[in-house]
């Protein structure tokens, strides 16, 4: 495969080492070294991005804007094969070959609330860098990816429609979802809410789509297929989501489960520092609300899947979205605990909005 794909960028397969790199998920991704030089191609999953093209005019755009925003910013975006085209579609699949960051390294996992506020920073820099940008005029490369209210919607679909014996033992967790709608009537004000402007916005802010250097310092994002138009709460949201438990979403002893309070502060520092002048009052209010709404979003998720038979995330045992979506909704119930705690360090005007919760 690589024989017909490296020459497309001028690079002789013969003097060419390729290997298998990174613990990416979606795409295949690849290390690859020509004369000195290190790229990463990959090989871009169309079951989940239905129409690559749009990713690739995107990152264009992007590109061209970021450029003379501010020329020194890293963009890790694909370079140009001899065709003239930054993403191939041949035989073997979309590819398209980027940049190697030398000297650059990606955590999977966070360990020191340092490295929080580095790639919380990265994020927010991004998306400030981005502020004056339409983001409207980029395509959506997964459409209604964090609408919660449609989420809502599936998961009430998926109830009508559950395997009965699961239904019956994930009833306590069906209630709990929906004793906590007023998540989704939240998310409805914010879409509704002038003050909450639509901003070009990662949308999958997790640790290893960061590369930091051997000091663990922030170099840049990575990962911009899901860069859209969407609301900061995604950004912000899948950060806590991720960053502040020391435990994945796989973790079954729920004892393991609960909030890093200083992961939170690192979360807000870091990404403040760079959008605290581009957020809006109103948007700052939703801080904490974000955390709440990926969380509570991954839960309907996990717990939608688990009724309907592991029809979309499958499942390497029988119980695995029942137990994921138990540990997200733990991860929900102990943030919502200890919210107030969180946000008590924040600046006055990152007070949360006015909101109740059935607990
Ligand atoms: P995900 O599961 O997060 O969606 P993915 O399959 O889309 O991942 P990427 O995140 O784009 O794949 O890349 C996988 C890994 O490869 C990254 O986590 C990072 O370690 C490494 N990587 C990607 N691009 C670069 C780059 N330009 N320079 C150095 N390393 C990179
Ligand atoms: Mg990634
Ligand atoms: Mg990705």
């Amino acid at each position: 495969m690589f024989e017909n794909i490296l020459p497309l960028y001028g690079l002789n397969s013969d003097e060419t080492t390729v290997n298998l790199f990174g613990d990416g998920l979606i795409n295949h991704t690849w290390k690859v070294t020509a004369g000195g030089q290190s790229y990463i191609l990959q090989k871009v999953n169309t079951d989940v991005f239905k129409n690559p093209s749009d990713i690739d005019k995107n990152l264009c755009l992007l590109k061209d804007f970021l450029s003379k925003k501010d020329p020194d910013y890293l963009f890790v975006s694909p370079v140009k094969a001899l065709s003239g085209e930054s993403l191939l579609n041949t035989p073997s699949g979309y590819f398209r070959l980027s940049p190697f960051v030398e000297g650059s390294l990606s955590l999977n996992a966070l360990t020191k609330e340092d490295e929080a506020y580095e790639a919380a920073k990265q994020f927010g820099k991004f998306s400030s860098l981005l502020a004056d940008f339409d983001a409207e005029t980029l395509n959506i490369t997964i459409p209604d990816f964090h609408n919660l209210s449609l989420r809502y919607e599936q998961f009430k679909t998926a109830c009508a429609n559950a395997n009965p014996e699961r239904m019956e033992k994930a009833k306590q967790y069906v209630d709990f979802i929906n004793a906590h709608q007023d998540l989704v009537a939240t998310y409805l004000s914010i879409v509704d809410h002038k003050e909450v402007p639509l901003r070009v916005i990662h949308h999958d802010t997790k640790i290893n789509n960061v590369l930091f250097d051997k000091d663990y310092k922030g170099i840049c994002v990575i990962d911009l297929d899901t860069v859209m138009p969407g609301y900061f709460i995604s950004d912000v949201g899948d950060m806590m989501r991720t960053y502040l438990c020391a435990a994945t979403e796989e973790e079954t002893d729920l004892s393991k489960i609960s909030i890093r309070k200083e992961f939170f502060k690192a979360v807000y520092d870091g990404y403040m520092e760079e959008m605290q002048d581009v957020l809006t009052d109103t948007e700052k209010q939703y801080f904490s609300y974000a955390g709440k709404f990926i969380i509570y979003m991954q839960a309907i998720r996990f717990l939608a899947d688990y009724l309907q038979n592991d029809i979309y995330y499958g499942a390497k045992y029988e119980d695995h979205n029942f137990n994921r979506a138990i540990n997200q909704i733990t991860l929900l119930k102990e943030y919502i605990k200890i919210e107030k705690e969180l946000t008590a360090p924040l600046s006055s005007s990152a007070e949360p909005h006015n909101q109740q919760h059935a607990q």
